[in-house]
């Protein structure tokens, strides 16, 4: 089960709209599991890392995975070269994840590219890895032309999250 918890108040039918999308992305349950809120002391931009540990339990199975949604800002990655966005944050093959709207103008209108970094996130936390396809949500999601993909992952990311599913399950 992929749970979905808000840190902000969105728009229900966005919600409903992301979380049927995630269902047929990973072909396992998908629902909004309520809110909660941003531990005290912390800041906007938030360092995605420390907010990711920091925020509250969630009442979820071991196999179950949480993605945390905001609208507020997370602090942008140094690089080498400069600064990077953060649009989400996912700890590889664990149960936690978050992503923020912050970069998506008007996310109502573009509900294909929340799915899009929500299922990139959320791949992570199945053990997935980037993906050379551009039109694969596991693309790398600061490249150019990310922001216009659909909402799909290709072959080889489905089967081998599809295969990580069922090992998590047996
Ligand atoms: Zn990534
Ligand atoms: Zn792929």
């Amino acid at each position: 089960m992929i749970r979905v918890v808000t840190l902000d108040e969105f728009d229900p039918a966005l919600l409903k709209q992301l979380t049927k999308v995630l269902y047929q992305a990973f072909g396992v349950g998908a629902e909004h599991s309520g809110g909660t809120s941003v531990p005290s002391g912390m800041q906007e931009p938030f360092d995605a890392n420390k907010l990711i540990d920091a925020l509250p339990k969630v009442q979820a199975f071991a196999d179950d995975k949480v993605l945390f949604l905001t609208m507020r800002k997370l602090a942008p990655r140094r690089l080498m070269s400069g600064e990077a966005p953060t649009l989400g944050l996912a700890r590889y093959n664990s149960q936690r994840a978050i992503v923020s709207t912050a970069t998506i103008k008007n996310v109502v209108d573009n509900p294909k590219l929340l799915a899009r970094y929500c299922m990139q996130e959320l791949g992570h936390t199945f053990g997935l890895h980037h993906c050379l396809d551009a039109r694969c949500s596991m693309y790398p999601n600061w490249s150019l032309g990310y922001t216009n993909g659909d909402s799909i992952f290709c072959n080889f990311c489905r089967e081998l999250s599809e295969a990580r599913i069922r090992q998590t399950k047996s």
